[in-house]
């Protein structure tokens, strides 16, 4: 049994399909909407409208942009033999504060869940391929995160890359700065202990 007038709930059903967003948080988005001033809504609903129309995915390295290439890509002072793979558009945002890395990214928008339904192809794994086969890269990063998902996508992506005998690593393992060992798991002290360097 529907409760609302059909426009309403036309509005709930779109809300509950964002991430993270039950039905209750829905029907209260829904009404804060109805109660905006009209001009307000109506931004809103532009807001979307314009992002979608333009932000398109960089033909390079899949990250979102409002042109043909990003600036990262379009940057001659970057470092074009060095890909940091990373699973969402976020995470290059994360690199980018630590001024550190100089090379360029890849985007897959997501890891591959079987869970979820996420495969292999689901993900941006052959445009990966792809550059790694057309152009001169050095070393593939894969950053994806160190949880279960993250880990096999990594594994999975290192497997296919093997072939064109580029370099591939993955981000080190430690404990967080500030950390304390007693406070550390098993697992991430045995990682950083592995992934020790010379100092
Ligand atoms: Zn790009």
């Amino acid at each position: 049994m529907k409760f609302f007038a059909p426009p309403v709930e036309r509005l709930i059903e779109e809300f509950a399909k964002l991430p993270g967003i039950g039905q209750k948080t829905a029907q209260r988005l829904a009404f804060h909407i109805l109660n905006l001033p009209k001009d307000d809504a109506e931004r809103f609903a532009d807001a979307i409208r314009e992002a979608k129309s333009t932000v398109f995915t960089c033909k390079v390295c899949q990250n979102l942009t409002d042109g043909e290439i990003c600036p990262i890509c379009a940057n001659p002072a970057r470092d074009r033999g060095l890909i940091c793979v990373v699973a969402d558009p976020k995470d290059v945002i994360a690199f980018e504060r630590t001024r550190e890395f100089n090379g360029l990214y890849h985007v897959l928008h997501g890891v591959i869940s079987p869970l979820n339904h996420v495969g292999p192809d689901e993900i941006r794994i052959r445009e990966l391929l792809q550059r790694v086969a057309d152009e001169d890269i050095r070393e593939v990063i894969i950053a994806t995160n160190p949880d279960t998902e993250g880990e096999a996508t990594a594994m999975y992506i290192s497997r296919l890359l093997k072939p064109f005998g580029v370099r591939v690593t993955r981000l080190a393992y430690g404990i967080p700065v500030g950390g304390h060992l007693e406070y550390i798991d098993e697992v991430t002290l045995m990682r950083a202990l592995e992934g020790r360097r010379e100092i």
